[in-house]
């Protein structure tokens, strides 16, 4: 599938949101990609319930609302999201187009990238087996999008977090499930243990303790898991494997772009935050600067300086006159005021 844009935002966390609003601004529409199925990166993922007490105006709002305000600020750009993907490969053709390719194979062209990725894509904590590699997409799944797949089968699930628990107490229902944690107590929400530790005692789950030890099978398929507990190694018959033991940040496939990396955040101009190849902006705590400070607020003054140079590129023959929201019809009739 091929889409052409204005502009390719790269990361929905709250710096890539508020980029769509200020690009909106200027008339250039965008696709906007992430490799989580969520949009408002840290902020989502890693504190939603936490308030933050620095955003300007802001006395106090919790990292999620903060991140529902900058969607519905940035909804009548009608901005479009690609989620669960993550952008991979970045190639620019004789068109002077830039074409990015994600991992669900869905390419998107467009004038400019800008890229808001945080402290990287999102990845799940593998299991360190040496063979894992071989059952990955095929019994060993980190992520789950079609629960059909599980229907009848018996289904092992490793961690103690909320994915893990939530999925034992969803999937029970349609397959044999098993949970394996290396204790008894576990970090998912008290609602989802009490409710797991009463499938147990129902005997409508299994729970044992323990750590997965070994991967046996054939062409992607599990035949059977080995475990360990207390230094004694056990079997397991399984058909799939969820291991769910969280999320890490990693840069990933943009440090193979070719933009200037410095600790592996990318060098920008403050000026327009723009990369050391032309027509790449870098924004949010992703990029590197004489005194940058990895806040919100410095995404949100980069993002209004990066759209500006965004419309050079994609209008190079017209003039960008500057306007205030409150007083410009031409912006109110974008917002919808
Ligand atoms: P992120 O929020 O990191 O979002 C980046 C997104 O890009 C992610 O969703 C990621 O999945 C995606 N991505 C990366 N690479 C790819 C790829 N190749 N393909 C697809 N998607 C990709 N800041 C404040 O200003 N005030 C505070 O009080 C504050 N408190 C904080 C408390 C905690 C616990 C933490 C962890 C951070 C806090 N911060 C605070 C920092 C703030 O959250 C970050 O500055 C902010 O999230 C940066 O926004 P961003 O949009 O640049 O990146």
């Amino acid at each position: 599938m091929q889409h052409k844009t204005d502009i390719i935002v790269i990361g929905a966390g709250p710096v890539g949101l508020f980029a769509i609003f200020e690009l909106g601004l200027l008339n250039l529409q965008c696709h906007v990609v992430d490799n989580l199925n969520k949009i408002g990166g840290q902020c989502t993922e890693l504190y939603p319930e936490k308030p933050i007490f620095d955003i300007p105006s802001r006395p106090r709002v919790s990292a999620q609302e903060l991140v529902d305000n900058l969607l519905e600020q940035a909804k009548p750009f009608n901005p479009i999201f690609h989620l669960n993907q993550q952008a991979e490969k970045l190639e620019r053709k004789e068109d002077k187009l830039w074409y990015l390719t994600t991992s669900d194979n869905i390419t998107i062209c467009a004038k400019c990238i800008v890229i808001a990725a945080g402290a990287g894509s999102f990845v799940p904590r593998k299991l360190p087996i040496e063979n894992i590699n071989e059952f990955e997409n095929i019994s060993v799944f980190y992520s789950i999008k079609d629960k059909s797949l599980f229907k009848n089968k018996k289904v092992l699930i490793a961690g103690g977090g909320d994915s893990a628990l939530d999925w034992t107490n969803d999937l029970f229902s349609m397959s044999e499930i098993t949970l394996i944690h290396r204790r008894k107590e576990f970090r998912a929400a008290p609602e989802s243990v009490s409710k797991m530790l009463e499938l147990e005692q129902k005997k409508k789950i299994n729970f044992i303790i323990g750590q997965i030890h070994s991967i046996k099978g054939n062409l992607g398929k599990i035949s059977e898991i080995e475990y360990k507990r207390d230094d004694k190694i056990y079997s397991l018959q399984t058909d799939f494997l969820l291991p769910f033991y969280g999320l890490k940040m990693e840069l990933g496939p943009i440090a193979k772009w070719g933009l200037n990396l410095e600790e592996n955040r990318i060098k920008v101009d403050t000026e327009k935050f723009e990369t050391s190849v032309p027509s790449i902006f870098a924004i949010g705590d992703i990029n590197t600067y004489p005194g940058k400070l990895k806040l919100i607020l410095s995404g949100f003054h980069e993002s209004a300086l990066m759209a500006q140079k965004c419309f050079y590129y994609c209008y190079p023959d017209k003039k960008n006159i500057f306007r205030y929201t409150t007083s410009s019809k031409d912006l109110h009739k974008k917002l919808g005021i």
